[in-house]
């Protein structure tokens, strides 16, 4: 008999799938990471799975112990299907930017969610900083995870995501190409692919709204770039220490408009049902462009699945209300 022990044990080794069509114009092979078939249907159940493996082990996080987190939705679901096979209480604070689908699926897996308004101050004490803070300090037994500056994120990519992705290769990945939230993925990622050969090129995805690609080429954290965007997942207000500047050779961005459109794209000409950020990564692909060669691998990873999205750029109504399509 070939069975796992446990769900947790079918997380990882996820199949690397060859672009077709959307890439047609591009000189070399573009191949997927295609992180859906992970139990969560995200990348994010890898990472969720290490920092609770890593805070067991030093005593951050004790038998019946609660684990708090401010997450988007996709940590969520990967922390609350090992608390659930390890014994723990999960409690998630999420912004009300977030779909509705997402929320509802941590409610289904028995996670308890307390909703914040995205549009007031992280010193604000609505926020979901503040509050997230402040249930970690209130909540006995309970441990903060804190995925932004948690190194056990990055560490959970270089132990496992990055040596898939040069084993599927055969070592012959030329570029790597990701979306950047906490920045967990790309420099985990990044690092073990660079470690292996020091000339695969890193490229950050990230959006209008966000810091990363103007700190990365000036060093400077500029705030008149942080203003509200609609893609879910990646670019971020705030520089978390998961985000290894030094790895990544460049950004690219991405608008809203594009990232959904680019999401519609990738389940219609490719048949791959996927999130708002896999949009938004193909897109940035395509605009490297001018840096591929007809011998160069590129991977691209994809982080999340469709079914979160359906309220939304899978809904037409909502994208011709955005002024996404006609
Ligand atoms: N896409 C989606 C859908 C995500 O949930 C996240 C995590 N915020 C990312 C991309 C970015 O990944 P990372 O946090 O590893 O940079």
């Amino acid at each position: 008999m070939d069975y796992a022990e446990n769900i947790l044990e079918t997380i990882g080794n996820t199949p690397l799938v060859k672009l077709n069509k959307l890439v047609e114009d591009l000189p070399c092979l573009v191949l997927a990471k295609y992180e859906t078939f992970n139990p969560g249907n995200s990348v994010k159940d890898r990472m969720a799975l290490q920092m609770i493996e890593d805070a067991e082990a030093d005593g951050r996080l004790k038998p019946g112990g609660t684990i708090i987190e401010g997450t988007s939705g996709n940590t969520g679901m990967g922390l609350a299907l090992a608390a659930i096979v390890k014994g723990y209480k999960c409690i998630f604070v999420i912004s009300d930017k977030q779909s509705k689908e997402k929320m509802d699926v941590l409610r289904a897996v028995g996670a308890e969610v307390i909703v914040c308004p995205t549009d007031v101050e992280p010193d604000d004490p609505r926020s979901y900083y503040s509050v997230s803070k402040r249930l970690g300090e209130e909540t006995p037994n309970s441990w903060y995870v804190n995925q932004y500056d948690n190194p056990s994120n990055c560490k959970a990519h270089f132990k496992t995501t990055g040596p898939e992705i040069w084993e599927q290769t055969d070592g012959r990945v030329t570029h790597f190409v990701v979306g950047v939230g906490t920045g967990g993925t790309i420099s985990g990622v990044g690092s073990y692919l660079k470690m292996k050969n020091p000339n695969v090129k890193v490229w950050g995805v990230d959006t209008y709204g966000s810091v990363f690609k103007k700190y990365h080429e000036t060093g400077i954290f500029d705030e008149n770039e942080i203003y509200p965007y609609v893609t879910e997942g990646i670019g971020e207000d705030i520089l978390p220490a998961n985000v290894n500047f030094n790895i990544i050779d460049g950004f690219t961005k991405v608008t809203d408009k594009d990232a959904a459109v680019y999401t519609q794209r990738l389940a219609k000409e490719e048949g791959m049902f996927l999130g708002n950020s896999a949009g938004a990564a193909i897109k940035g692909v395509l605009q490297l462009k001018e840096h591929f060669k007809p011998d160069d691998v590129v991977v691209v990873l994809f982080h999340d699945h469709g079914s979160r999205y359906v309220g939304k750029m899978f809904n037409n109504d909502w994208m011709r209300k955005m002024g996404y399509i006609d």
